[in-house]
């Protein structure tokens, strides 16, 4: 058994994502919000902060691991200027989601102060970005039949946008409207090919 394990360990090997990796060319949850979605079957549902948001939209709880520039320059991915990337391991020739993602520090601390509702000092180009990164990234953690698949995942986030903008605690608002116009922008203008899913319409 013992043996076993050792072999089958030797064939998952952690890797290391091109998947996942997006590329750069306030407040919490309303106490009527958390009431709908909070069941007991479902405890990270109610978890505050960047890895609830994340776990609700994967439909699974996931982690999110926020890199120090000093991890950021020993980052393989990141260092090469990777935004964020999801971890995951081959298993008899068989790619599978990890549950952990990796986002370039600046994005927590911009979608911190986001859901905190004080944006000051940050550039609202920089905001909508990593809005987008939580929201693309959490679509590869979903582990569905489509998240090794870069503009299938983008488009599942582009459909996510206003559910996403509601756990970030961000109200409907020309605030809100301006975001998604914004990553819409960063859609079509610095996201490369890759990304593009043709008939892909993003939800407003
Ligand atoms: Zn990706």
């Amino acid at each position: 058994m013992k043996a076993l394990r050792r072999a089958l360990r030797r064939r998952i090997r952690w890797g290391s994502p091109s998947l996942g990796g997006l590329v750069r060319a306030a407040s919490v949850l309303s106490v009527a919000f958390m009431a709908i979605l909070a069941t007991p079957a479902v405890a990270y549902y109610q978890e505050p902060g960047l890895e609830g948001v994340s776990s609700r939209l994967a439909g699974r709880k996931v982690t999110i691991e926020c890199l120090t520039p000093r991890e950021e320059r020993r980052d393989i991915y990141i260092s090469l200027g990777v935004e964020a990337y999801v971890t995951w391991k081959t298993l008899k020739g068989r790619r599978i989601v990890g549950s952990v993602a990796r986002f370039r520090g600046v994005h927590c601390d911009n979608l911190v102060a986001l859901m905190a509702g004080d944006l000051s000092g940050r550039r609202f180009h920089d905001v909508a970005w990593s809005v987008l990164v939580i929201v693309h990234e959490s679509g590869h953690l979903k582990g569905a039949k489509w998240s090794f698949d870069e503009a299938k995942t983008q488009c599942w986030a582009m459909q996510k946008l206003p559910a996403a903008l509601d756990m970030l605690g961000v109200p409907d608002s020309f605030f809100r409207d301006m975001l998604i116009r914004q990553i819409k922008w960063i859609h079509h203008n610095e996201l490369n090919g890759n990304y593009q899913l043709e008939g892909c319409q993003a939800a407003e």
